[in-house]
């Protein structure tokens, strides 16, 4: 065969450094703005961030971090948390972002397993810092993200990461780095399991910044004032901090107060006019708004992702305060953007409750992720909307392998399972219906917890609701919901379940319902399932008493069901 006609186009490697260094050289002055863990704002411009960063650099190389070396950080979305996305990955190291809700032995196990050398730490987290310490003997050195006055009494001896950057210039040219090396880690939740890390590329963080500033993903622009409510430690802030500077987007970063008021004035008084989070914060924000009478000037969207966005929630948003919710799925096994909830020009043409069904789901995918729905022999499944299917995924920003487990591929036939289950309709919207664990199986079908559970919070005496399965003699598994009340607000077991009637199949109808003060969450703010299956194990549904002459012992049985 003959060689191939190569083009003639300069090969430019895509790496994190060039981000940072195109804004600083064309939005020199857009604006990075930080409520500080010291108590106040601050306020400087990418041409800074790129300066510090490059001190950054300086300030590792000169500790003895080499490329490929892992450095950590426990901090929250603040200005030198983005030093360091930059400053690190931008001489070759490897920038891992640890969640510092999980627990202390979980986080030492991660930063055991990540080898890192030195972990950056917001002064917030000193006690854990003390904590993790003696528990990993392979970092050579921890870093308080703050100046000489306010580092914090501690056991451990640490370095200060303003006093580190003083004794360097920041005459620093960004080295030219291999597109393919490791540029960020992240670690899933490790719900089941110890949790398991996910080491992207430069190549991969680059394409997957481009796509999520795409009009159709979160749309990036250098009009936008954007504020990233989700975290800086969970996967990457959705991509955040790597698509703002791409576009120029002014960024405010919260710090640690999450809290509905905190967020809004920090919005308000900023310009906000895009952000992003989990459905846990929102609920929140919109709380905080309901009871303040307050209403957002230029809050124009937000990205709801992370677990399903209840349409309570993309109701309230709309409706209520003129704000579009933009529903987004993905993972940290991808990067983690994969679909997102934005209509075609034809679906904007449809009637308002027929737009308002697709913008409900996950979405469509954005160029870079391809998907399929399989059945149990691996089969691919029909986009009919309504069939249900293992989701496989791939692409240039999705795992191919984890970090340290070289053997073992977790890959299907080159596509990556995501253990979530969904439909797919004839738009190509995906519709999550559950994790694969938490499925409802009731007579060999399946009933969507997360659907379910959209019902209940759209009760107004509702704040929450989890639906799980249980033990049942003749169906194998029903549904029972448990909820969380709104402080004051009063509702019965049967008003609940009335709820549901006429709103799914008559099959699909909870068999019980509970309320409780509080529901289990994840370090990522999920709902923690398998704690609540837990928690009900020796549950006995009213419903599982009815059976008639079967003898049946539900906790025995959920027992064996594990
Ligand atoms: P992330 O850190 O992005 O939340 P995780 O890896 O912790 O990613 O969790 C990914 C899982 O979260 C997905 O596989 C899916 O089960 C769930 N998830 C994420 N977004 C959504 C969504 N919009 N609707 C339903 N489930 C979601």
């Amino acid at each position: 065969m003959s060689a191939p006609l190569l083009g003639q186009m300069m090969d430019v490697p895509l790496t994190l450094p060039s981000l940072i260094a195109h804004a600083a050289r064309h939005h020199g002055s857009a604006q990075i703005v930080s409520r500080r863990i010291e108590g106040d704002i601050h306020r400087y411009t990418y041409r800074e961030c790129e300066a510090r960063s490059k001190q950054l650099a300086q300030a590792l190389i000169a500790l003895g971090v080499a490329p490929g070396e892992r450095v950590g950080t426990l901090a929250w979305n603040g200005y030198r948390h983005l030093e360091a996305y930059f400053g690190v990955t931008g001489f070759g190291a490897v920038c891992h972002t640890i969640n510092p809700r999980l627990f202390p032995e979980q986080i030492a196990w991660i930063v055991n397993h990540a080898d890192d050398r030195y972990v950056l730490f917001d002064i917030t987290f000193a006690a854990l810092v003390d904590t993790l310490a003696p528990q990993c003997p392979n970092v050579r050195g921890w870093i308080a993200l703050c100046d000489e006055s306010h580092r914090p009494p501690m056991r451990t001896q640490v370095l200060c990461y303003e006093t580190l950057l003083a004794a360097q210039d920041g005459r620093y040219t960004w080295p030219e780095l291999d597109e393919r090396s490791a540029s960020n880690l992240c670690y899933t939740s490790g719900t089941t399991g110890n949790p398991k890390g996910a080491l992207y590329t430069h190549r991969s963080s680059v394409l997957h910044a481009y796509a999520a500033a795409l009009p159709d993903a979160m749309g990036f622009s250098a009009l936008d004032a954007i504020l990233p409510v989700v975290p800086m430690f969970h996967v990457n802030a959705w991509g955040i901090p790597h698509a703002a500077p791409l576009a120029g987007t002014k960024l405010v970063l919260p710090g640690k107060d999450l809290d509905g008021k905190s967020l809004y004035e920090l919005m308000e008084a900023e310009g906000v006019t895009a952000s992003a989070g989990v459905p846990t914060v929102w609920l929140g924000l919109l709380a905080y708004m309901r009871g303040a009478g307050v209403r957002f000037s230029t809050l124009n969207r937000t990205v709801i992702g992370g677990s399903a966005c209840p349409p309570a929630m993309l109701r309230a948003f709309e409706d209520e305060y003129g704000v579009q919710v933009i529903h987004a799925w993905g993972m940290t096994e991808m990067s983690p953007l994969g679909t997102l909830s934005k209509l075609n020009w034809a679906q904007s043409k449809r009637p308002r409750e027929a737009q308002r069904a697709l913008l409900e789901k996950q979405g469509r995918v954005i160029f870079g992720v391809d998907m399929k729905i399989v059945g149990e022999d691996g089969r691919e499944l029909p986009w009919d909307g309504v069939t249900f299917g293992d989701l496989h995924v791939r692409g240039p920003w999705v795992i191919d392998r984890y970090f340290r487990q070289e053997s073992g591929s977790p890959l299907v036939e080159g596509w990556f399972p995501t253990g979530d289950v969904a439909t797919i309709d004839p738009d190509g919207f995906l519709h999550i219906t559950d994790r694969s664990k938490d499925v409802i199986k009731s007579g060999g079908e399946w009933i969507s917890s997360i659907d379910l559970e959209n019902i209940a919070v759209a009760h107004p005496a509702i704040a929450e609701a989890a639906c799980i399965a249980c033990a049942h003699p003749r169906w194998t598994e029903r549904p029972l919901i448990v909820a969380v009340k709104r402080p004051g607000a009063a509702v019965t077991r049967e008003e609940l379940l009335a709820f549901f009637e006429g709103k799914v199949a008559k099959w699909w109808l909870p068999d019980d319902a509970v309320f409780v003060d509080e529901l289990p969450h994840t370090a990522t703010g999920k709902l923690q399932k398998l704690k609540l299956r837990e928690q009900f194990r020796a549950y006995v549904l009213p419903t599982a008493l009815a059976v008639e002459g079967c003898p049946f012992d539900p906790a025995q049985d959920a027992a064996k069901r594990g």
